[in-house]
């Protein structure tokens, strides 16, 4: 509360009061981990946070654990799944090719995320050199993050599932 209090010291009589309206009770520590390239154990697979947990400043944990989701789908559909049953034989190769699909792409991530943060409290010249880079881009300029929104990037999920004849019952 002190830090919270220091850093908005000088800001307007009209900021100072809002800040009483901030829920100060609760703290988020934030963690993240290193990428790890191994996400299965026998016929387990981890995802989602389990996998490859990030800092917040993506704003990306939920959004790549969603990806994972749909990532597993279309791995798991046309071969674990299909239209005439449940094949588990299908299963271990299916985790396997989704933790290939994936980890360098949620490794990304993760270490963008990390940057992405380094980038918003740095200060001095870095401060100064982030900025001018900032405003120096147009609203159409995506050469930063393309990678991440766009949809041809390695390891994001199809559009609409790749392997079985489900994605044709799904209405467009
Ligand atoms: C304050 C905050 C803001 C966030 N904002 C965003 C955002 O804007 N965008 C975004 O993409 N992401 C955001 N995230 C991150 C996002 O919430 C997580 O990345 C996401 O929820 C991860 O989903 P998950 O299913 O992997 O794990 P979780 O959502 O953590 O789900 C794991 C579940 O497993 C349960 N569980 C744990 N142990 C056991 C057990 N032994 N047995 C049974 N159940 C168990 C837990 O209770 C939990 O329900 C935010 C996170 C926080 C904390």
């Amino acid at each position: 509360m002190d830090e919270l209090e220091a850093a908005y010291k000088d800001c307007v009589p009209a900021v100072q009061e809002a800040l009483k309206n901030l829920a100060t009770g609760i703290r988020w520590p934030m963690y993240d981990r290193d990428p790890i390239e191994n996400w299965v154990a026998g016929r387990m697979v981890l995802m989602g946070d389990a996998a490859h947990p990030m800092l917040q400043y993506l704003a990306q944990g939920a959004c790549q654990a969603l990806e994972d989701a749909a990532a597993l789908q279309d791995v798991s559909n046309g071969t674990v799944f299909t239209a005439d049953g449940v094949h588990p034989e299908a299963w271990d190769a299916a985790i396997k090719e989704f933790n290939t699909n994936r980890a360098g792409r949620t490794a990304r991530v993760q270490r963008t995320a990390r940057v992405w943060g380094e980038s918003w409290h740095v200060s001095g010249l870095a401060r100064t050199l982030r900025n001018l880079l900032f405003k120096s881009r147009k609203d159409n300029d995506f050469q930063y993050n393309d990678w991440l929104y766009g949809q041809d990037g390695d390891g994001v999920p199809a559009v609409r599932a790749a392997h079985s004849g489900l994605a044709d019952k799904v209405p467009a």
